[in-house]
């Protein structure tokens, strides 16, 4: 991003025209002569000792880096990924969900272009719209434990990642097995083709492709240490949690030199411990030790929340303890509730044990930039009424390619009903009618050459692609060296 948007930012268009209008604005102060290179010194490094001192929480390699367009905030659409970055935004925070804090949602970037989505929970994906990640975009999904929130938006994703450009690869969802096979994740896949089959006929009117089909990864959830996805420099392994029954998961994500924990959900174990030790960000759920007080807040009966926190959850003093055992550059926690009632008690209650860099994984929107320097969180400004991305496609053949729907409205319903629809003449003004559209165009796949495709359309849905060519050229350069 240029300077003059940064600024514009900051400043507000408003201030900007204000000022714009404002006498002498434009006039530049005259030429004086230029004050010795000690007191530019004394005045522009004044108070920083040599290069810099240590600034009471900040940790070493715990500040903004350069390339970031607001120390404070992360506007979506503004920063690619770095080559060497990995970078997590907090999706969906809070297992209580109401409109500043949607199911819990974890999403990692690579700077290599993959991207993995670690929990779906209920409304999670309306914030993943607001971060600009088309939908299409999301083809790995990595679920801890098929509680609804941490994977009600699933069948959206599925839906509707389908119906806008969905249509070139399957959707990858990853999950433990249960102690039976009706608690597995293939399980509830099957439950979920079944729950959306109206919704999956109507929608295949539309191109679709490979977009309705799914390959479930359920793992053997005994399997600690297992390496359920390893692919493009990518290892994922898992390890069970105690969440009250069989089947819950925690993930450890390894590339690059760079680690992600994200536990799900469970009681505080030696497994994290050993699993996670030495991540560069270690994420676990909390919940705060002030059920009488949240009860008024929340309307959970103190009792309803003990007994809930005390066979299911990790409470915030025993996150602190194995955070201090797992000994990450970053510690987070998310499910969890964000308010300011809390925030200085979570803190306190954490602080118990973990001395080092902790910030928390919550409200929804809080993004994480990590490389092997540096690590930095920000608040991420997710917009009410976002301009969602258009979906993205890999042009490397030089085609789009459109499939041919699987079906038509003719075949899907009953003539009568499309009889009874009123007359467009009727409605459209003199000199307003568009040219309906409705039979699908064209009797086969529809391929265009990237070249004849409107300038626009070939920027926007081929910017991931272009971006992740150009870091895989950077990463393959480093590789050769
Ligand atoms: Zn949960
Ligand atoms: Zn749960």
């Amino acid at each position: 991003m240029t300077n003059y948007r940064r600024w514009a930012f900051t400043v507000g268009l408003s201030t900007l025209l204000l000022l714009a209008s404002s006498p002498g604005f434009a006039q530049a102060p005259p030429v004086q002569k230029l004050s010795s290179e000690e007191d530019i010194r004394a005045a522009l490094f004044g108070g920083v000792p040599g290069d810099r001192w240590k600034e009471g929480l900040l940790f070493e390699g715990i500040r903004p880096s350069p390339w970031m367009n607001s120390a404070a905030n992360w506007f979506p659409g503004t920063e690619e990924v770095q080559p060497n970055e990995m970078r997590v935004t907090f999706m969906g925070t809070s297992p209580m969900i109401r409109p500043g804090q949607m199911n819990t949602s974890i999403y990692v970037e690579l700077g290599n272009g993959d991207n993995f989505v670690f929990d779906l929970g209920e409304g999670a994906i309306a914030n993943y719209i607001a971060a600009r990640v088309a939908l299409n975009e999301l083809k790995r999904v990595f679920l801890t434990h098929l509680h609804v929130d941490h994977f009600g938006s699933l069948p959206y994703l599925w839906m509707f990642g389908t119906w806008n450009g969905g249509w070139h690869e399957r959707l990858r969802i990853f999950g433990p097995s249960g102690r039976t096979p009706e608690y597995g994740t293939a399980k509830m896949v099957e439950g979920m083709k079944m729950m959306t089959g109206w919704h999956q006929d109507a929608f295949s009117v539309f191109p679709v492709g490979k977009g309705w089909d799914i390959e479930v990864n359920e793992f053997d959830f005994r399997d600690d240490g297992g390496v359920v996805y390893e692919e493009n420099g990518v290892k994922v392994t898992h390890w069970r949690r105690s969440h009250a029954k069989d089947g819950a998961s925690a993930y450890r994500l390894d590339w690059n030199g760079l680690c992600f924990v994200w536990t799900g959900d469970g009681r505080p174990s030696a497994l994290d411990a050993k699993y996670a030790k030495g991540c560069d960000l270690y994420v676990t759920e909390l919940q705060q030790e002030l059920v009488e007080i949240s009860s008024g807040v929340q309307g959970v009966p103190p009792f309803l929340a003990r007994y809930t926190i005390d066979t299911h959850h990790t409470p915030a003093y025993a996150a602190g303890y194995v955070a201090n055992q797992v000994q990450p550059r970053m510690f987070m926690t998310t499910h969890m509730s964000f308010d300011p009632y809390l925030a200085e008690e979570t803190v306190a209650e954490v602080r118990e044990f973990w001395k080092g860099p902790y910030h928390f994984g919550a409200p929804d929107g809080i993004v994480v930039n990590i490389t092997k320097e540096q690590i930095w969180v920000r608040e991420g400004i997710l917009p009410d009424f976002p301009n969602a991305r258009s979906p993205q496609f890999d042009f490397t053949n030089g085609q789009l390619i459109v499939p041919y729907p699987p079906t038509s409205r003719q075949e899907i319903q009953e003539q009568y009903v499309r009889d009874q629809e009123i007359d467009p003449d009727l409605y459209y003004p003199e000199g307003f009618k568009p040219d309906l559209l409705q039979d699908w165009p064209v009797d086969s796949d529809l391929v265009v050459p990237v070249e004849a495709l409107p300038d626009n359309l070939k920027e926007s849905m081929g910017a991931a692609w272009r971006h992740r060519e150009a870091n895989r050229k950077i990463l393959e350069e480093q590789g050769d060296n």
